[in-house]
């Protein structure tokens, strides 16, 4: 199984997992144009995608889905709440490309097998999932204002993870946000801080985790670097070997660190 992050942060985000020849999008926040073209940059043919799933209808993660999903003829996957917020941004999709999730599920998409789950965000209706091709398991937790029980267990034992550390509790304190935008940021149904991420880490390398791509970073109040520093600290604190690496493949017993690009694609990463 291969995944990578083709944009991340507020501008726009998405994912992308691939095994068992099956070919997924998670989210798809910048325009379609930008997209296909850090597909390509990658080798990866627009064309052959199978799926769109959408973790929540905020316009960082649905802008390029409509035109997406009708160029291609792509069935999109989001929950019923997604669906009601979504519907009238992403344009016309026919019924049959209309798939609707429970918050809390498994499907299979072809050869892959997910499992959905409920993420603490200021939506109607947010999901996190783990992805699996029957060997190997990634899973993805962006836009989270905390990590609920039933992420930490659903994330428990994943080879890989995609979690957000969206920003640095001092840098969005000490900011520019108005007072309201950083209430809501740092609230219940906000985003992760690099040291909640990195708390949360501890936990699920102890279980097995040895590849991490920080995902969602915020421009205005975390810095790439601090979130690996941040996170980095935690890990050495708990005990792991930590390994920066711009490629996030497996290092040994390490533990892979690495940050998603803005704008560009990450390097495709085997799991
Ligand atoms: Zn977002
Ligand atoms: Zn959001």
């Amino acid at each position: 199984m291969r995944y990578t992050t083709l944009a991340s942060g507020s501008n726009g985000n998405c994912t992308y997992v691939e095994g068992n020849d099956t070919r997924l999008l998670i989210d798809a926040g910048l325009t379609a144009k930008q997209l296909e073209r850090n597909m390509e940059t990658l080798g990866i043919d627009p064309g052959s995608m199978d799926a769109i799933v959408v973790t929540h209808e905020h316009i960082d993660h649905v802008r390029g889905v409509g035109v997406l999903a009708r160029r291609y003829g792509l069935p999109i996957y989001a929950s019923a709440g997604t669906w009601g917020a979504m519907a009238s941004i992403i344009g016309k999709i026919k019924p049959e490309q209309i798939k609707t999730l429970e918050l809390e599920m498994f499907l299979e998409i072809r050869g892959l097998k997910l499992e959905i789950f409920p993420t603490p965000h200021d939506t109607s209706g947010s999901i996190g999932l783990t992805v699996s091709d029957g060997r190997r398991r990634m899973g993805l937790a962006t836009d989270s204002g905390y990590v609920t029980r039933g992420m930490g267990r659903r994330l428990l034992g994943c080879d890989a993870i995609i979690l957000e550390a969206n920003h640095d509790v001092r840098m969005l304190q000490e900011g520019p946000y108005p007072y309201a935008l950083k209430r809501r940021v740092a609230g219940q149904q906000g985003h992760l801080s690099n040291r909640a991420a990195g708390e949360a880490l501890v936990k699920f390398c102890e279980q097995g985790t040895r590849q991490v791509l920080l995902a969602h970073l915020s421009e205005t109040n975390n810095r790439p670097e601090l979130a690996l520093e941040t996170v980095a600290t935690c890990l050495r604190d708990g005990g792991f070997a930590v390994a920066l690496t711009l490629t996030n493949d497996r290092c040994g017993d390490a533990i892979a660190l690495s940050v998603a690009p803005r704008y560009d694609a990450h390097p495709l990463v085997a799991v």
